[in-house]
């Protein structure tokens, strides 16, 4: 749904040069979330910007739903925009608008008549749960209610893709975390691709699909997340699952989909004649999907080929005390 490859984007200032895209390629499928996390100045707003071309990039292409944005200008340009919603940081309501006058805005501009504004805007607000809140104005409402109001309006003109520029970083983690699963119903009501950047690695693993790890203008590792949990020394993997800080020179970590019946440690320690002693473990909801994680210490003359068997079962084992 979202293709850009060779994203180049370099800001000039008096002094000095900021290479903020340095060769980023973006594939986003068709209604997935897929989140981009890094920390901040990494180019993460310059490249959500680049996808609907609020900011042109020096070079590269941007492909959204089959339409070479990078290629049109003008009224094209705009009107391919209106297919692609955007939520900001911090809501940019407007404060004179009532909440159904901030949603109706953008229906305005796109010449929409009255009736059919109104009947819009109704369905719009009982989309985001604000069906009572039309008459009242964004001075009234919580954080978590702007930012409804601000997908709401995002909506408006029905987008097939909704950017989210840290969303949800203004907010505590309840409200957080509803919003987070406002976003995924609206991709499985709706049918929407939604990306979203983020500096929240929780952000990634409650409702991110697929995700990309950016640092200085550059993806440093991409994929489907559950794909990268499941490889070795991924980045990503490492900053969702911490290695335990308790382990020893002995302690392997396993991380198994939930859904992996095999009883594989008492099959180690039959199997192999390895002593096994727990230290930790817990299953963790990831990408939808119940992932699993033991960590324990592994001991006796055939440890490696234990740890062989394990990877040979598609699990990943990773060995936390080297
Ligand atoms: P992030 O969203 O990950 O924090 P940005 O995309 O906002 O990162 O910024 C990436 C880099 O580009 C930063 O060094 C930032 O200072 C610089 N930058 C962003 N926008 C501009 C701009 N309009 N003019 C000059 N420099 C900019
Ligand atoms: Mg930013």
């Amino acid at each position: 749904m979202i293709d850009a490859v060779g994203l180049q984007k370099v800001y000039r200032l008096k002094k000095k040069q900021v290479t903020a895209l340095n060769g980023v390629d973006l594939h986003v499928r068709s209604g997935e979330i897929y989140g981009v996390v890094g920390q901040s100045g990494a180019g993460k707003s310059t490249l959500l910007r680049s996808v609907n071309l609020l900011e042109r990039p020096d070079q590269g292409t941007v492909e959204v739903d089959g339409q070479a944005l990078t290629s049109l200008h003008g009224t094209g340009l705009r009107g391919a925009r209106r297919r692609i919603g955007m939520v900001h940081q911090h809501f940019a309501l407007l404060s004179s608008r009532t909440v159904a006058g901030n949603v109706a805005f953008p229906l305005e501009v796109a010449g929409v008549g009255r009736a059919q504004r109104r009947t819009k805007v109704g369905e719009l607000l009982e989309l985001v749960g604000l069906g009572d809140k039309a008459r009242a104005y964004p001075s009234q409402l919580s954080g978590g209610q702007k930012q409804r109001v601000g997908i709401a309006r995002a909506l408006a003109s029905d987008p097939k893709v909704l950017l989210s520029d840290e969303a949800t970083s203004a907010l505590d983690p309840e409200t957080t975390e509803a919003i987070l699963v406002l976003l995924r119903r609206l991709r499985d009501e709706l049918g929407l691709t939604i990306l979203l950047i983020t500096h929240e690695m929780d952000v990634i693993k409650r409702i991110c699909d697929s995700a990309a790890i950016m640092a200085d203008g550059e993806f440093l590792e991409s994929g489907r997340v559950l794909d990268l949990i499941g490889t070795p020394g991924s980045l990503l993997a490492r900053s969702l699952f911490p290695l335990p800080d308790n382990g020893g020179p002995d302690t392997v970590v396993v991380t198994y989909p939930r859904s992996f019946d095999r009883p594989f440690m008492s099959e180690l320690t039959r199997r192999f004649d390895v002593d096994v002693n727990i230290l930790g473990g817990g299953v963790e909801e990831v990408a939808g999907q119940s992932v699993g994680r033991l960590s324990v210490d592994l001991m006796g003359n055939r440890r490696t080929e234990a740890i062989d068997y394990l990877t040979q079962q598609g699990l990943l084992v990773e060995e936390a005390g080297q």
